[in-house]
């Protein structure tokens, strides 16, 4: 994994959005969906790209280059990138070229060939570190499409292809270890010589992480910084292990340059990310994950810290008293659980009973500060019982969460899930949702209540014209939106403490301290 250097030290991540490529022909448009870490990942592939001399353009009609960056965890999820292609499919005429990234292009394939065959480009995030040599590839294959057949790819463990064959989830799945029955058939590739189709698919067996020093930040005040990437832990219901490869962290050197770096531009807050960031393991041995939180907490400059998602197994005591430690470390925990039921936490593969989630809940209610916590939650999964959907909703209250993300059980190829019995109508999923949502809503209306009459900081975030409203933050992560006095213009990104005089189920609201 290279470490950042000196050069890149002293020159810091620069806004690259603005940055203007001289070939009129090398603009792109990107479009994200799903996680944070989409999102992110968006930014630092934007941020490649302009280094690579392209602009970004903000509709699909001004690109040349089109790219989407795709999530699979859902299939709702999935299927939006399909409308899109479907939707675009005609300016295929006019010389444009689609791209697909992400979660979505890892785990479909080469098949997304077959499905959309104006797409030129698939690419899964464990190949993003190559997009320089892919974007190349795309560039030299465009002009000269026939004499690409020959390219000498595989050098660079890139794959270009006027015909190939599917990378097999059989034989990723056998490197890792697990068995998922049979392989799908090997597909059939078009062959066509004006059809372009470069894949970087073949990397989730990957040590490295996707570091770069061009990372295109939209937020000027608050940015992410990925430190791990990948999962290990194969839940039976999730595709992430199948499509972001094999968990693998940042060292803290890296890490801890990135955040100084960001804080020497004018960042005052830092979200941690990785699917299970408290899985982090720092590969030069130096900081656990509470002390790399401690000491990006404590780089001057920086006012919060965030940390996303965390997971209950890898969740220890040392993360509490971190928060407790240092003030900058904000005051909430984002802990999925699933489900409030150990049987079918054991059927998820979660490795976790309830009682040892509690157990970790009270770990952080015993802080000193008073700390927000948050869940995911799936409703729906195969062979869950009344007296299961019971135990989540008993959860909910006992926990008392500040908020839920709750999902119905959507299946997912390659998973075990897929194949269990007692698969709940998606009717019947939609109804436990409905339960499920309202028996949380009523939880954060008494939750927010309890924020009245206090004064919390907030960083403003924006502003609802329409609404005379600021829209401030918390520690917790509530939004807070507040009235000034006339003539008071609080600065975006600033920290202002604001009195709550109102609650809602989802957000606050209150007025400017003067
Ligand atoms: N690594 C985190 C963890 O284990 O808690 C979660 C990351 S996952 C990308 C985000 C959330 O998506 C999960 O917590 C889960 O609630 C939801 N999810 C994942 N697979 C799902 C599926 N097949 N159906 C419905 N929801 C799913
Ligand atoms: Fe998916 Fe489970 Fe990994 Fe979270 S821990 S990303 S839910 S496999």
């Amino acid at each position: 994994m290279p470490p950042q250097d000196d050069k890149s030290e002293q020159q810091g991540p620069k806004d690259y959005t603005c940055l203007m490529s001289g070939d009129p022909q090398k603009t792109f448009y990107l479009e994200t969906f799903g996680c944070q870490m989409n999102v992110h990942d968006s930014e630092k592939v934007i941020g490649t790209l302009v280094q690579q001399g392209y602009r970004q353009v903000e509709t699909v009609e001004q690109a040349g280059l089109i790219l989407y960056n795709t999530c699979s965890i859902r299939d709702k999820a999935e299927q939006k990138v399909f409308h899109r292609l479907a939707d675009y499919k005609k300016l295929q005429a006019q010389g444009k070229r689609f791209g697909v990234l992400g979660c979505v292009a890892q785990q479909e394939g080469e098949k997304i060939f077959e499905r959309a065959p104006h797409v030129s480009l698939v690419c899964g995030s464990a190949s993003y570190r190559k997009l320089p040599e892919i974007l190349a590839q795309l560039e030299s294959v465009a002009t000269n499409a026939a004499s690409f057949r020959s390219a000498a790819l595989s050098a660079a463990g890139l794959r270009a292809n006027i015909g190939g064959v599917i990378p097999s989830e059989a034989a990723f799945q056998e490197e890792r270890g697990i068995s998922r029955g049979a392989e799908p058939a090997p597909a059939e590739i078009v062959r066509d010589s004006q059809l372009v189709r470069i894949t970087g698919l073949d990397d989730r067996q990957t040590d490295e992480c996707f570091e770069t020093e061009f990372t295109a930040r939209s937020n000027p005040h608050r940015g992410y910084i990925t430190i791990i990437e990948g999962c290990d832990k194969f839940c039976a219901y999730c595709v992430v292990p199948f499509t972001r490869g094999k968990e693998r962290s940042r060292t803290s050197d890296s890490v801890l340059a990135e955040a100084r770096q960001m804080a020497d531009l004018g960042y005052t807050e830092i979200q941690l990310l990785g699917q299970n960031v408290n899985s982090y393991k720092d590969p030069a041995g130096k900081r656990s994950f509470a002390e790399l939180l401690a000491a990006v907490g404590e780089v001057p400059g920086i006012r919060r810290v965030r940390f996303t998602t965390s997971h209950p197994r890898d969740f220890g005591r040392d993360i509490v008293e971190a928060i407790d430690a240092v003030f900058t470390l904000c005051d909430h925990v984002h802990l999925p659980v699933q489900t409030g039921s150990t049987r079918l936490l054991d059927a998820m593969q979660r490795l976790y009973t309830r009682e040892q989630y509690l157990e970790r809940i009270a770990w952080i209610k015993a802080a000193r500060r008073h700390i927000s916590i948050t869940t995911d939650v799936i409703v729906g999964f195969p062979g869950e019982t009344e007296a299961d959907l019971a135990e989540t909703l008993s959860l909910l209250e006992e926990v008392g969460y500040d908020g839920v993300f709750s999902f119905k059980y959507s299946p997912r190829p390659n998973t075990p899930a897929v194949a269990f019995e007692d698969a709940i109508p998606d009717q019947e999923k939609a109804r436990r949702l409905e339960v499920l949502m309202t028996k949380q809503k009523e939880i954060q209306i008494a939750r927010c209540q309890k924020y009245i009459g206090t004064v919390c900081e907030v960083m403003v975030e924006g502003h609802n014209s329409a609404r005379g409203q600021w829209v401030g933050r918390t520690s917790q992560n509530k939004t807070l939106n507040f009235k000034a006095p006339h003539g008071l213009v609080p600065a975006l990104g600033s920290y202002v403490p604001v009195l709550v005089t109102g609650s809602f189920p989802n957000s606050l609201a209150g007025e400017l301290v003067v």
